[in-house]
């Protein structure tokens, strides 16, 4: 995620970040066991839990199951704002559960099945309580349709603003971090469980819906069109996205993967479209620096909304808001969301506490792009930042920031210098190849901090963590890094 103006302070962030948390975070219940039947007697099934126990927000996805794929249809009627939809949850279950739960806020469920069998389903709050009519063994798959509809609408937290599904003048945009999918779709809403998914968005003829992944059909009938998607690469839940509207829609090919980006007629053809059209460009030498592009499609999207106002990495196809181009082409921004397809996308966070990975990365990112392009160093950029930095920022420990100022100044810009200051330490030759290797050996998979740490000490072959522990963890300004 980026928000807009050329440097954040926190009450930007506050002011502009769309992100949300559902609820007060509530202490998370026991997560369902782990399966190992006893040898003797029958199996105990258990309810699974309804968060995974993220330390940050605890509530968030649920436990005792694991999804692999999820198959999402949805017809949006914008004059109505009514969404009716049908989700399968194609899964593998990690506990004997008896029941389990799904995200879903707000909208209305009328029928679930669980392997095609009528389930019993209740809600609390948001969360969606299913109770197949038999239990689900540990290590069985297990595939959960759930139809529901409503009237949408975003999820709102006092420190992270607003985020998820929202009506438009001519549509709609779902979109949000660290939650949003659960506003459009019943969902295991947190980033450690990554999944593939299908869209098929259903929308008044002459409109367009587009999702993540690969167009893989369109057709009309009666006056709708399906617009049809394929995520292939697994995805973390808050990575999606469906934009509805009127847009200025680019189709090409590149690499031998489609390209496909559009823009909102809001806002007249210039710097917008300019700038979206240099994004295979700006991968490609991404690409250069950190390993192959790690999914099946390029793009972009530039949405104009009042409420939202920054860019977020929507696997394979970010979402940008208009603002960051009314000043001219703009492609810093676009490499920002371009290298979160490699950290944050590709490698995604197992814990939100950990979001200086993908921050972090993403504005070193723009450094080097800057770099590239015959602008200021990284070198320079750390100067400016190390020397310029407000003690306010050197108070907040990127590496464990607080659910309330995950999007703080200092996960960015402190995390960009600890970025720096690793090179810095290492040497070019470790440093490139730290990136490149990481971004290989973690491809559609989870990370932790101490992954990290412990990965870039094998690479470089020394001991790191008293580095990482002074510019990831102190609340006072480290030493600037000697080179080696
Ligand atoms: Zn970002």
């Amino acid at each position: 995620m980026r928000l807009r103006g050329p440097r954040l302070g926190v009450g930007l962030l506050l002011a502009g970040a769309v992100g949300l948390a559902a609820c007060t975070p509530a202490p998370p219940e026991p997560a369902a066991r782990e399966s190992t039947p006893p040898s003797s007697g029958p199996r105990q099934f258990t309810a699974g839990a309804p968060g995974v126990g993220d330390d940050y927000f605890p509530r968030y996805g649920n436990a005792g199951y694991d999804v692999t794929r999820y198959t999402v249809k949805i017809r949006y009627d914008p004059a109505r704002d009514r969404l009716t939809g049908t989700t399968t949850v194609q899964a593998t279950a990690t506990a004997d559960l008896s029941s389990f739960n799904l995200d879903l806020a707000g909208l209305t469920v009328r029928k679930v099945t669980v392997d095609g069998a009528p389930a019993r389903h209740a809600r609390t709050g948001d969360e969606l309580v299913v109770t197949p009519a038999a239990g689900l063994p540990s290590g069985n798959g297990f595939s959960a349709e759930v139809d529901y509809e409503g009237e949408p609408a975003p999820l709102r937290n006092e420190a992270l603003g607003s985020g998820g599904f929202r009506a438009t003048s001519d549509g709609a945009v779902a979109l949000g971090q660290p939650e949003s999918a659960s506003t459009w779709f019943p969902v295991n809403d947190h980033p450690s469980d990554k999944a593939t998914y299908e869209f098929e968005i259903t929308v008044p003829e002459g409109l367009t819906a587009v999702s993540n992944g690969v167009p893989v059909g369109r057709s009309t009938r009666a006056g709708w069109t399906t617009w049809k998607w394929a995520e292939r690469s697994p995805m973390a839940s808050y990575l999606s996205t469906v934009a509805i509207g009127e847009f200025r829609v680019t189709q090409g090919e590149h690499k031998g993967r489609p390209v496909f980006s559009a823009v909102t007629t809001k806002v007249p053809q210039g710097a917008a479209d300019a700038s979206i059209a240099r994004t295979v460009e700006v991968a490609d030498y991404l690409e250069g620096v950190f390993g192959p592009y790690p999914f099946g499609a390029y793009g972009g999207v530039v949405v104009s909304e009042p409420g939202i106002g920054y860019a977020l990495e929507t696997q394979s196809r970010p979402v940008y808001a208009a603002s960051f181009f009314q000043r001219g082409e703009n492609t810093g921004v676009v490499a920002h969301e371009l290298a979160h397809q490699w950290f944050g996308n590709s490698v995604t966070l197992t814990r939100w506490r950990d979001i200086w990975l993908n921050e972090g990365m993403a504005t070193y990112a723009e450094w080097l792009w800057e770099e590239h392009r015959g602008g200021r160093t990284a070198q320079q950029s750390f100067d400016a930042e190390y020397l310029g930095a407000s003690e306010q920022l050197w108070r907040v420990a990127p590496g464990k920031p607080g659910p309330e100022n995950l999007f703080s100044s200092s996960v960015y810009r402190r995390g960009a210098m600890t970025v720096h200051a690793l090179r810095t330490t290492v040497g070019d030759r470790a440093f490139f190849e730290i990136v490149r290797a990481w971004g290989a050996d973690r491809r559609d998979g989870n990370a932790t901090t101490a992954d990290f740490v412990a990965f870039a000490e094998r690479v470089a072959g020394r001991q790191l963590d008293a580095l990482f522990d002074a510019w990831l963890h102190g609340t006072e300004r480290p030493e600037r890094p000697a080179p080696r």
